[in-house]
């Protein structure tokens, strides 16, 4: 797989080339190269541990998306990936080996370059992990807020003087 087919493709979606979307290319590129299908529906989920330029590569490329989803974001501040199939039951995590994706002397164009010119095992930590995923999206009911009388998922209404209230209305206090 062209590791600059999958960049401009990418790149298409994200709006501009950088090296974390390289990043995120080169996650992609090996997790398709496993035998890992485009997921039109929730078949692979990934787990993201940062909310940088990267994940939208993986969005694009893998399906992987905040809409459906099956993206899951863990705000741990790391660039690492873990990508679990539920067709196959199995999933792996790639993580951003210190140090292998350039350095501050290197301008944005020569680290992208790198990284797409890297072989994944060189620029990541790999391993299989226990199949262990998320659970699939849920729908849930909604409910009205009785303050701004908007649609709120029923899981995010909160009570408050004994009214259920969006979140946006709770932090307020009623009647602003
Ligand atoms: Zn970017
Ligand atoms: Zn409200």
């Amino acid at each position: 797989m062209d590791a600059k087919k999958l960049m401009e493709r990418a790149i298409k979606f994200h709006g501009h080339s950088c090296p974390g979307l390289a990043i995120g290319v080169m996650a992609a590129k090996y997790v398709l190269e496993q035998g890992n299908n485009f997921s039109a529906d929730e078949e692979m989920v990934a787990v993201v541990e940062n909310d940088n330029c990267s994940v939208d590569a993986l969005q694009v490329l893998l399906g992987t998306t905040f809409g459906k989803g099956n993206l899951i974001f863990l705000d741990y501040g790391k660039n690492s990936y873990s990508i679990f199939n539920r067709t196959s039951e199995k999933a792996l995590r790639l993580s951003v080996i210190p140090g292998k994706t350039g350095d501050r002397n290197m301008s944005k164009d020569e680290r992208t370059a790198k990284i797409l010119g890297s072989d994944p095992a060189g620029i990541f930590n790999i391993k299989e992990i226990e199949f262990n995923p998320p659970d699939y999206a849920k729908i849930r009911d909604s409910d009205i807020c009785e303050d701004c009388g908007e649609a709120v998922m029923s899981t995010r209404i909160k009570e408050k003087e004994g009214k259920k209230l969006c979140i946006s209305c709770h932090g307020r206090s009623l009647g602003d």
